[in-house]
């Protein structure tokens, strides 16, 4: 029978890591994976491009973890993003700032990122084994003993890391086999949903594929309480689809939906969509009225022609009864209301999210009333260490899933190799 002192379960950013930050510590470190490579979503991430962290402030990030991202004020006092660029350009990955505080790799490659951690982890002597899933953690008079492989083999060790991340986008090998697990150990598993992922709607005008296709820039959308104010409002760009939205902003917004469903015990929300955003509403109105006032022969799309995209212009005035073609003159003082007030507040009801495992992250996790903040270990069970999405944390895109998983990786794996130290 082989004996490691730590035992990584899951080569996800947060397992990579792990398995480097136990390694460091000159332990005999073993990471295993039943996929054939590691750091399969890592090299999807990011559009291939992978958004390895993000600059912003600790307190912007943790705001941009809507799902306990204060959890990890404790984890960032010892690793934090800023450390997270040191390490990769020590490693000869320098990474670079774009929009909103992104940080992604100078080579543009995902792939180089991952790379980069698995050549780490060679000249650290991590041994990896691939192929190998494991069936269960083995605990043994209240301490964590080793794991078993679905082959049968047992692999002993003084402490195991858990990394086998969320249950979204399944074929990257993430399909929630460390919940039972933690559960075996007496941890609690919150509920799982959807975040990140696009919205459905049965509203006519998705089903007819009025909108398909059309993509709005910089608009402000929201998700409306049942009394009809925000829930939650994100400004950035959205795309209709075939069966509702998606699109940045309406990844942000999505979470907020399944909650709001929940909370609400709705089958539908109402969302609001401001495609004018910087413009208040009354001052609008008085433009677009000098506008129409002094073109009183032109058709009305061409007198409105630039103030928003086309497409929406048109279906906008379709939904405010105004003939597109008719001259401006015609049109009333409450139709032109109620174009600006479209304009500003164009409501539509959604009904859902895509499935938990379309969904770029998965809400919900281990709870994280029964993890130590500083070091990731389990509180009911001694050597047992969690990292990564499988935790109850989930940010918005933009980099914030992979710095909480390499800032929980790199804090389960260095205090694992401690708890052997002290064993
Ligand atoms: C398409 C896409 C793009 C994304 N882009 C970004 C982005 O740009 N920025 C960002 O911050 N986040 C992004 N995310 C989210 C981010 O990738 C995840 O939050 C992150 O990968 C989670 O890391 P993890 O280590 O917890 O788990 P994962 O990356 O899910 O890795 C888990 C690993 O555990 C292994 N495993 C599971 N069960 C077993 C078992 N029984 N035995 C052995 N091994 C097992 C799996 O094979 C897998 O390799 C994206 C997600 C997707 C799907």
């Amino acid at each position: 029978m082989m004996m490691y002192d730590v035992i990584v379960i899951g080569g996800g950013p947060s397992g990579l890591m792990a398995s480097i930050a136990a390694a460091e510590q000159n332990k005999r470190v073993l990471l295993i994976d039943k996929g054939t490579k590691l750091g399969r979503k890592l090299a999807i991430s990011g559009g291939g491009r992978c958004n390895v962290t993000n600059r912003l402030p600790i307190d912007e990030i943790i705001r941009h973890i809507p799902g306990n991202g204060r959890f990890l004020y404790s984890a960032f006092s010892i690793f934090n993003n800023e450390d997270i660029i040191r390490f990769f350009e020590n490693l000869g990955i320098p990474l670079k700032e774009e929009d909103h505080g992104r940080m992604f790799p100078v080579s543009n490659r995902a792939q180089s990122v991952v790379d980069a951690l698995l050549s780490r982890m060679d000249d650290l002597g991590v041994e990896v084994r691939t192929q190998s899933k494991v069936k269960k953690i083995v605990y043994q008079n209240s301490q964590t003993e080793g794991v078993i492989l679905e082959s049968g083999e047992k692999i002993l060790c003084a402490a195991v890391v858990v990394a086998t991340g969320g249950k979204s986008v399944p074929q990257t090998g993430s399909t929630g086999d460390g919940y039972p697990w933690a559960e075996d150990a007496g941890h609690t598993i919150t509920e799982l949903f959807p975040t990140e992922v696009p919205i459905t709607s049965a509203e006519p005008f998705i089903k007819d594929k009025s909108l398909q296709g059309l993509s709005l820039r910089d608009v402000s959308l929201s998700v409306l309480k049942p009394n009809g104010k925000p829930l939650i409002t994100h400004k950035m760009d959205m795309i209709f689809t075939h069966f509702g939205i998606s699109g940045p902003a309406v990844l942000r917004c999505s979470q907020f939906v399944v909650k709001a469903k929940k909370k609400w015990k709705l089958d539908e929300v109402i969302m609001e969509l401001d495609v004018l955003p910087d413009q208040n509403q009354e001052i609008l109105f008085q433009d677009l009225q000098k506008t129409v006032k002094a073109e009183p022969k032109k058709a009305i799309k061409n007198a409105l022609k630039g103030l928003i995209p086309e497409r929406y212009l048109l279906f906008l005035l379709e939904r405010c009864e105004i003939e597109a073609s008719l001259p401006c003159a015609s049109i009333s003082i409450e139709q032109l209301r109620t174009f600006v007030k479209m304009c500003k507040k164009f409501h539509f009801k959604v009904n859902g999210t895509l499935s938990l495992e379309k969904a770029f992250v998965t809400g919900g996790g281990i709870s994280l009333k029964e993890i130590e903040p500083k070091t990731m270990a389990s509180k009911f069970m001694p050597g047992l260490y969690f990292c990564g999405e499988i935790l109850d944390i989930y940010g918005y895109t933009g980099g914030y899933n992979i710095t909480s998983a390499l800032v929980t990786g790199r804090l389960a794996g260095t205090n694992a190799a401690k708890f052997v130290e002290g064993n």
